[in-house]
């Protein structure tokens, strides 16, 4: 189908949305809190409890992606309308995902779906269920995974959605029901050609499968319409530990970059669900040692080092790092930072190292685990005191890539075995760190400016012959 075929039926479709469009509450659904507002927090919702310390920076995750965005654009000379193009989205989907808890009440959450740039591919991105998920919030990690697809070289464009809902406050059926009714609303703008949703915070593959049974209701059975799956369902092997199999595969190529033997490295996880859990492990199987980690419930450290399979297996029956039982000294959340060590990893959310707390940092290197969680006036300290720094658009790119993986193999019905995933996974993500590294010698800049401008060379490419821009 031409491109203009292509844009006329999705005019339509956008008619159509907006004709019997998933934004109008269902007869008999309307609850007491039906009123509520899109893109404000569900007060409605079971109460989520205190802000988890440490702090994240008062600047937003879109305000920190446009910062490196408009840098690129700067350096690459790119026209004024190109970049205009470049920095809006595609479309932006927001819908109410009204759902009935224990409680007997209608509680409505807000979902969102953005498609930043598909130039060079079906959207991708993964969906986030967090109570702080807002459309700037979504908006901003859409245009992230335009540039980290584009950064590794994969042939998708970018995307993301998410749910204003905490689901650790949920049972696992009302978790359930809320993954199935955000399918309802947005399953017109989904699809395995057009958009592919993917595990992200607060999701995993049970959330995946909900979504494509749900998804298979309407269209048939689908398994390439979302990624992240339970091996059961057409999942692929591999892509659970992907991210941080990544971030370890990137970290191995840098580490000669500072001089630096991984099998004797000290390293920090911010964070211990998929992203810092898999992290942990495949750095201890090296031979390095943690010596710090957090979770939203707190903080631990020890000198001598923490197992990290022990305190998974502790987090993955239940418990939390602050009451895990190994030879360590709880410490202050905010200090975590502070801890002497060779990698730090953040691997939780957005702008957790800002300018308050970057100066702290005794770190050589950091990989970005997470998207956005640097500040640019924290990168900009962390450059000025000689951290190594491997970017989110590149390190975590690895859960995108298996992704990708699951999708070809789902669209051939066939299977590869998880060493070859495995195999795969580390030739993209080695030649992608050092076509950046490449970048970087020849440029002389830091490894992020580097990624951006490669990312964003590759998809004006793409726009361009296609004739979009
Ligand atoms: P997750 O929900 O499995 O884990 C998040 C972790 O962060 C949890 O341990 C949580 O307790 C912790 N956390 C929350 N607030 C914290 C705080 N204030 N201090 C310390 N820890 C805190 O999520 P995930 O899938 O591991 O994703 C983590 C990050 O990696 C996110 O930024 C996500 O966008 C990014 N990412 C994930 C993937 C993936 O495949 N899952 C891929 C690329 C990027």
């Amino acid at each position: 189908m031409s491109d203009e075929a292509t844009e006329e039926r999705e005019q339509a479709e956008r008619e159509d949305e907006s004709a019997d469009g998933p934004a109008v509450p269902q007869e008999g659904e309307a609850g007491p809190h039906s009123g509520a507002g899109h893109g404000k927090p569900d007060k409605s919702a079971k109460q989520t409890e205190e802000e988890p310390a440490p702090k994240r920076a008062e600047v937003s995750n879109y305000e920190i992606v446009e910062h490196w965005f408009n840098a690129a654009a700067d350096r690459l000379n790119l026209p004024d309308d190109v970049a205009a193009v470049l920095r809006s989205s595609y479309r932006e989907v927001q819908v109410q995902v009204p759902v009935r808890l224990s409680d007997g009440k209608v509680h409505v959450f807000s979902g969102y779906r953005v498609q930043h740039n598909g130039a060079r591919g079906p959207y991708k991105g993964g969906i986030r269920f967090h109570p702080e998920v807002d459309l700037d919030e979504v908006r901003a990690l859409a245009e992230l995974m335009t540039w980290k697809t584009a950064i590794v070289n994969i042939p998708y464009g970018g995307a993301k959605g998410g749910v204003n809902v905490d689901p650790s406050k949920l049972e696992s059926g009302e978790v359930q029901n809320v993954a199935r009714s955000f399918m309802d609303k947005i399953e017109k703008v989904l699809g395995p050609q057009r958009d592919i949703p993917a595990p992200d915070v607060g999701t995993n593959a049970q959330v995946m499968a909900w979504l494509m049974d749900e998804y298979g209701k309407l269209h048939g059975h689908t398994p390439a319409c979302v990624t992240g799956k339970p091996i059961a369902l057409e999942g692929s092997f591999g892509r659970e530990a992907a991210t941080g199999r990544g971030v370890v595969q990137v970290f191995c190529e840098a580490a000669p970059e500072i001089d630096l033997d991984p099998s004797e490295a000290t390293f920090v996880i911010q964070g211990f669900g998929n992203v810092g859990t898999w992290a942990a492990r495949l750095m201890q199987d090296l031979g390095a040692k943690l010596v710090g980690v957090a979770d939203a419930s707190g903080a631990i450290a020890s000198e001598g080092g923490i197992d990290a399979d022990k305190l998974a297996e502790h987090v993955r029956e239940g418990g939390s790092v602050a009451d895990f039982d190994g030879r360590t000294d709880e410490i202050d959340p905010n200090e975590l930072v502070a801890l002497e060590c060779d990698v730090f990893i953040p691997a939780a959310l957005g702008g957790m190292i800002h300018e308050d707390n970057a100066a702290k940092m005794r770190c050589r290197m950091m990989v970005e685990g997470a998207n956005s969680p640097t500040t640019p006036k924290a990168d900009a300290i962390l450059n000025e005191n000689g951290v190594y720094i491997v970017p989110d658009v590149l390190a975590n790119a690895g859960g995108v890539v298996v992704s990708y993986f699951e999708w070809v193999q789902n669209l051939q019905h066939m299977r590869w075995t998880e060493d070859e995933v495995n195999k795969r996974l580390s030739e993209i993500m080695r030649r992608s760190f050092h076509e950046v590294a490449d970048r970087c010698r020849e440029n002389s800049t830091p490894m992020r400016p580097a990624a951006y401008e490669l990312g964003i060379e590759r998809v004006v490419e793409a726009a361009s012959t296609r004739g979009y821009i």
